[in-house]
């Protein structure tokens, strides 16, 4: 009984028909989206809607449309109405590079266990440190999101800059990073997991156009030493995620060689931007960087989760997790590039190599700047709109595909016009036809717009705003 029931699992033939039912299933799905046959990016149903349907399909559903429900039920990001957070629409080729990972399983963290995995992802991780501007001694590794990544850089950092070995010994000393108050809150997230604690997360303010003022990082770092802090590193945004403002990568890289610290930065969203010509510019100072965080699934058309960690010497990047002190000696002599585990966080992990691979192989990498400047472009070209528009207002003029903006009307103050804002934003994502998200900037509620798929164009943007408008009127 069980023995048949474990073959029926592992059918091949079962395998072969549900699987080209399934591909047959998202062709029409991606043909549907992307040529926007239909008319919504998302058909909002509220939680605990979603929770009874799930409850009660496992009981009674018909299994024969378990894949296509579970299609439906989802935030359409290939429709050029999605809009919203900073997930792409993955090139459908890396739908099939997914599917080989899950059914091979070979990404794990010793050769072994991952030989081609292992292999691609030192051609991928070699290829893109080249990018960022590194030399021979760079090198790095593919984990499990900027999260997980910016976590990993901080734990090199600390045991690259500090004298005592935190990791063998543990500490009594107060340690402390600098970091933008717009930063990813994972930054602040994986200080305290490094013990930090408030005190040791050095918030620096944003200037009136939302970048870390560098202006007062000697007058933070003073005040943190002269409080018995040590500081081992600083964190560029590039950019951050509210306002898609990029940090002046240069001026922070300035600062961190002349204090002696590490200078990591979190590129998760923008740092992809080495790959485009027109925009490598907002990344003016990375190959400065010690460390570099990008990830595939936002700016690179592949799907969650992969982001590559970059180290300028990658000789750190072996020891974030080594009990050894005298590494750097030992270590170099003969450093095992292919046994990944022992650089990343994590054990096993997907053979998360295989989407940037293949992206490479099958269209060059001239796709990501195609991608990259596109977005960026239309990220632009949206605010142009806005500002011709005497309704709306932008919140900044935005440096990358991100977008954040609010509806005006005359004589309403702050807190009315941010209450008729979170209702607009609100009734848009229950009508589904566009999905946009928000943000709360100095207090001033703002809706927030990601161009994230290359087919969005302009005259979407002028419908969103008529719709906005129209919506506005009648609430
Ligand atoms: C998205 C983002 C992160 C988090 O990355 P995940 O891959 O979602 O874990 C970190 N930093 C920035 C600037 C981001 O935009």
């Amino acid at each position: 009984m069980h023995q048949e029931l474990l073959k029926r699992a592992y059918d091949p033939i079962d395998f072969q028909q549900k699987g080209h039912q399934l591909i047959d299933d998202l062709t029409l799905h991606l043909t549907d989206k992307l040529e926007e046959k239909s008319d919504k990016a998302i058909h909002w149903i509220a939680p605990e809607d979603e929770l009874d349907f799930w409850k009660e399909f496992l009981k009674n559903g018909d299994e024969r449309e378990l894949f296509q429900e579970i299609t439906k039920r989802t935030t359409y990001v290939h429709h050029p109405h999605y809009i919203g957070h900073q997930v792409c629409a993955p090139a459908p080729i890396t739908g099939l590079t997914g599917l080989i990972s899950s059914l091979l399983n070979n990404g794990t963290a010793v050769y072994e266990m991952g030989m081609s995995s292992n292999a691609i992802e030192r051609v991928v991780t070699d290829f893109i440190c080249t990018k960022i501007g590194y030399n021979e001694n760079s090198g790095g590794f593919l984990t499990s999101g900027g999260t997980l990544a910016n976590l990993t850089a901080l734990l090199s950092a600390r045991k690259a800059i500090l004298k005592e070995d935190v990791w063998m010994d543990g500490t009594t000393q107060k340690l402390g990073i600098m970091v933008s108050e717009e930063a990813h809150y994972c930054v602040d997230r994986a200080a305290r997991i490094m013990g930090l604690g408030n005190q040791g997360i050095i918030k620096i303010p944003v200037t009136p156009g939302f970048q870390m003022n560098t202006d007062l990082l000697e007058e933070k770092y003073t005040e943190a030493k002269q409080k018995g802090i040590e500081i081992f590193a600083i964190v560029g945004s590039a950019p951050s995620t509210a306002t898609g403002i990029f940090d002046n990568l240069k001026a922070i890289a300035h600062f961190a060689s002349k204090a002696k610290i590490w200078f990591h930065v979190d590129g998760a969203h923008g740092g992809a931007g080495i790959f485009s010509k027109k925009y490598r510019n907002t990344l003016s100072g990375i190959e400065q960087a010690d460390s570099v965080v990008i990830d595939g699934h936002k700016m690179m058309m592949m799907p969650a989760i992969t982001t590559a960690l970059l180290f300028k010497n990658r000789l750190h990047s072996n020891v974030t997790f080594s009990q050894q002190a005298d590494y750097l000696l030992t270590e170099s002599e003969h450093e095992d590039w292919y046994n990944s585990g022992k650089r990343t966080f994590e054990c096993t992990k997907t053979m998360m190599g295989i989407h940037w691979f293949t992206l490479l192989k099958v269209y060059g990498d001239e796709l990501f700047e195609a991608n990259v400047t596109r977005l960026y472009d239309m990220g632009i070209a949206f605010s142009q709109i806005i500002q011709s528009d005497s309704h709306f207002e932008l919140a900044v003029a935005p440096m990358s595909n991100i977008v954040c903006f609010r509806y005006l009307e005359e004589g309403l103050d702050t807190s009315q016009l941010n209450s008729l804002n979170a209702k607009i934003r609100q009734t848009l994502l229950e009508d589904g036809e566009f999905y946009i998200v928000q943000t709360k900037l100095r207090g001033i509620q703002y809706m927030r717009v990601t161009v994230m798929n290359p087919f969005t164009n302009t005259t979407h943007f002028v419908t969103l705003l008529n719709k906005i408008k129209a919506i506005a009127q009648s609430i």
